[in-house]
């Protein structure tokens, strides 16, 4: 499927986002990823992005991580409105059950695509509590579509910032007494995926409810 540049803007230092608009109906689950490419590039330079809009929307968006060396994101950096790239079918298991009763979301960086795939799609809403962390302030971004009360914390904050503070690892134990019959959907770096998943596994939510995507 191509899908042809609409907007682009520079969120942060390092952080992209990227609408398009698909030649046809481009049909995936809040959640899922796909598989974007220059036009006619091998498989092997293909790169995962997860949709970072909801399937009702009329454009498609992406939360994209600039790599100056990237095969994909370096592309898309000096891509002009009008360019094209070519996307895969939509792909992941990382999608939401509708048997949860309450959720809660913890992403970092650019692992907030998903989530927002989630918020903005129009499945019924339940108790959510979303935890976002980022590096500091100019690392911040589209907190004007999250909830308002969603928790963000900041692992290197200013010396002005009132917010939560600390990597989201630092947060996840008063998540769990909070939210012990939730599911779990987490989003982001490896490291950071490992670490939430062990804290909850320890203490004893079940593997069902815990959803992971590692970026
Ligand atoms: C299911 C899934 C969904 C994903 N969704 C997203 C998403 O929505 N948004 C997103 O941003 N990522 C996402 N990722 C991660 C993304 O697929 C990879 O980071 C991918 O490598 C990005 O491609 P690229 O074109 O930026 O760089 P690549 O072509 O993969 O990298 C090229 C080169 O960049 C250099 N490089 C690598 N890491 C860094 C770094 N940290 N800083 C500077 N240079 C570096 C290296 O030299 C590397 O060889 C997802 C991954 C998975 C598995």
């Amino acid at each position: 499927m191509l899908l042809t540049l609409l907007e682009k803007k520079i969120l942060t230092e390092d952080t992209r986002s990227f609408t398009f608009a698909a030649e046809g109906p481009f049909l995936f689950e809040p959640g899922q990823f796909t598989m974007l490419s220059q036009i006619g590039a091998a498989p092997k330079d293909r790169r995962a992005f997860s949709v970072a809009s909801a399937p009702n929307a009329s454009t498609l968006t992406f939360l994209v991580t600039y790599k100056p060396e990237g095969h994909v994101s370096g592309f898309l950096e000096t891509a002009n409105i009008g360019a094209q790239i070519e996307a895969q079918k939509p792909i992941g298991r990382f999608v939401l059950n509708p048997q949860d009763t309450a959720r809660v979301f913890i992403a970092t960086g650019t692992g907030l695509a998903p989530m927002i795939s989630f918020i903005e799609s129009d499945t019924p809403k339940i108790p959510t509590t979303i935890l976002f962390g980022v590096r500091n302030e100019s690392r911040l971004f589209w907190t004007d579509k999250l909830p308002v009360d969603a928790l963000i914390t900041l692992s290197q904050p200013s010396n002005t910032w009132s917010g939560l503070k600390g990597r989201v690892t630092n947060h996840t134990a008063d998540l769990i007494t909070k939210n012990a019959n939730a599911a779990w959907y987490i989003c982001g770096n490896p490291e950071m995926v490992k670490e939430v998943r062990a804290a909850l596994l320890t203490a004893s939510i079940p593997t069902a409810n815990i959803h992971f995507e590692i970026y």
